[in-house]
């Protein structure tokens, strides 16, 4: 990605990162701000410039390294080298907490959260799992800053844990010959291709990402695989159905033999519709009130009846097409 222009915290260049990244963006206008959390010539944009703030990059230091416990597949969600993205799915979690500003955000002090990890985990009388994508996509980010492999090869110091993170992303080629010692879990999220190219604007083909999911297998990674957000549009059982089939038929047998299965089904939201009506008025509209009900705050997501339906069938042809892939859990 070549950013338009570069939004950044003055303090950011005295890192090694914010270096090296104004060297490679010395291009663009790079604009001085006081805080990350709040650039006030971009929060007045109206809702239709939300896809031209996504080719800004905002830089910056990270100033809370607080964890959150999880209990999912990790025991902590981390905040690390990133939140926000430059992709545009029209559900994106991210917009429920930052709204039009989900744009990417890079923090430079990335040894300092490093040092809070190790000393983490090695602090800890069993292996923890930090979860540390939950706010971006690590993968894309990895191509504008090479944090991914900076992080591989750095964890790799510590004594015990595993980093683990979803992408969307295909552009794993630069992690498969690095020493991540068992420690790192990839785990990339899946959609049908239709989904994919309707509604997870900007994201790699699902083609792209099971070839990923094999290689990284191939190089020894523990790979995890989301199907998420499920999306119950008008033709949904035709198209995970057909999902399911494929990834049945192009997964490799190692693959296979060692990934496991996360289902989420998709949240939206208020803010979603008000965005995308405006961003992207020619979009699919994922909100349909007749399967949708409220859940608290301005949010929407499939009423129990069809939800359960809609887990009962991803089961009943996950059983038939990859039935030695555990399902992990349904939500
Ligand atoms: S790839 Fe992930 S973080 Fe990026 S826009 Fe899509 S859902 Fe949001």
């Amino acid at each position: 990605m070549r950013p338009e222009k570069v939004f950044y915290e003055p303090e950011s260049l005295n890192y090694e990162l914010g270096k090296q990244l104004k060297e490679k963006f010395n291009n663009v206008p790079w604009i001085p701000i006081e805080s990350h959390n709040n650039i006030e010539q971009l929060r007045k944009n109206p809702n239709s410039e939300f896809a031209r703030m996504k080719r800004y990059i905002i830089i910056g230091v990270r100033k809370s390294l607080k964890y959150t416990p999880n209990h999912k597949i990790s025991d902590y969600l981390v905040p690390y080298t990133s939140s926000g993205c430059s992709a545009m799915c029209l559900y994106c979690y991210l917009v429920c907490n930052y709204n039009k500003c989900s744009y990417l955000r890079l923090f430079v002090n990335r040894e300092q959260m490093m040092d809070k990890l190790i000393k983490t985990a090695n602090s800890s009388d069993k292996d923890i799992v930090f979860e540390i994508g939950s706010n971006s996509d690590l993968v894309l980010e990895n191509t504008i800053t090479g944090n991914l492999e900076w992080t591989i090869e750095n964890f790799g110091k510590s004594e015990k844990g595993f980093l683990t993170f979803p992408t969307k992303f295909s552009m794993v080629d630069s992690f498969l010959p690095l020493n991540h010692k068992g420690k790192i879990i990839p785990r990339m999220s899946v959609n049908p291709e239709e989904i994919i190219r309707k509604v997870e604007i900007g994201t790699s083909s699902l083609k792209a990402r099971i070839t990923a999911i094999n290689r990284l297998c191939e190089a020894g990674y523990r790979v995890g695989m989301l199907i998420a957000p499920v999306v119950m549009v008008d033709n949904w059982k035709e198209l995970y159905a057909e999902l399911i089939e494929q990834l049945s038929d192009e997964l490799s047998q190692k693959a296979k033999k060692q990934l496991f299965i996360e289902i989420i089904f998709m949240t939206y939201s208020y803010v979603h519709c008000a965005i995308n009506r405006e961003a992207f008025p020619n979009a699919v509209d994922l909100y349909d009130k007749s399967i949708m009900t409220g859940r608290g705050r301005g949010k929407y997501w499939y009423k129990e009846d069809v939800r359960s339906m809609g887990e009962e069938f991803l089961r009943e042809q996950l059983s038939q097409k990859l039935k030695d892939v555990p399902i992990m859990y349904v939500v």
